[in-house]
């Protein structure tokens, strides 16, 4: 292979490699991934809503429970003391309160009522909820699956081109590298071919004289182009 086919070579296998390695961050698997995550995270905490839900709602329906007890208690209470009650005054007074008691107990019912139901709904919703959860997970995970395939699909590429990339590297001269990695860590691409008199690199035309002047070159010599300062392969 000669300086002029290594070079070119070299900047393939360069350009290749930048190539592969922008993929590699820009894997629309990777995007699924992120997507499926979210997914999972949402399921997590409609789960957890829902359980508290459940919870807050059984905590009123006890609380309606006990409180229904508490006034039943008072109410025994009162009806015992309205049969020993001779003044009028007295009883009316204690009918008062057991027609308050009564209200409360009609109110608290109320409450636990509509607790029991909104806690019952939300059971149901969990229960649908729970049955989406393996189906979740198991996209979150085929997904990362698919994006440690196409990743390590990359990384054999790469080793591949790294191979080559020494290879031919070990054909140019340390000089001639050294210009090379030095241009090409500035504008990426270090090495184009002179089509004519059209620079492939910036396909901007060279001068006659310029053109002259990459021709006469020896078959190791690379000058700049002019305009965009890449190597010239003619
Ligand atoms: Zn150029």
């Amino acid at each position: 292979m000669s300086a002029a086919e290594a070079l070119l070579e070299l900047q393939r296998i360069d350009t290749g490699a930048d190539q592969l390695r922008h993929r590699r961050e820009h894997l629309d698997e990777r995007d699924r991934l992120v997507e499926a995550t979210a997914q999972v995270t949402k399921w997590e905490s409609t789960r957890q809503a829902l359980l508290a839900r459940i919870a807050e709602n059984a905590e009123i329906v006890e609380r309606a429970e006990a409180e229904g007890q508490r006034i039943d208690a008072e109410t025994a209470r009162l009806n015992a003391q309205m049969r020993t009650v001779i003044a009028p005054r007295e009883a009316e007074a204690l009918q008062h309160e057991l027609e308050t008691l009564a209200t409360k107990r009609a109110e608290s019912d109320e409450q636990g009522l509509v607790a029991l139901t909104e806690q019952g709904d939300a059971e149901a919703e969990l229960v649908g909820h729970l049955s989406a959860e393996e189906s979740i997970r198991e996209a979150a995970r085929s997904a990362d699956e698919r994006l440690q395939i196409a990743e390590a699909a990359i990384e054999a590429e790469l080793d591949e081109l790294e191979r080559r990339r020494s290879d031919t590297r070990a054909l140019l001269a340390d000089g001639l590298l050294a210009r090379y990695d030095r241009i090409r860590s500035k504008i990426g691409v270090a090495a184009a071919r002179l089509t004519g008199s059209r620079c492939e690199g910036c396909h901007l035309d060279l001068s006659a004289a310029e053109v002259d002047e990459v021709r006469r070159a020896g078959d190791d010599e690379f000058p700049d182009c002019p305009q965009c300062g890449r190597m010239l392969v003619r």
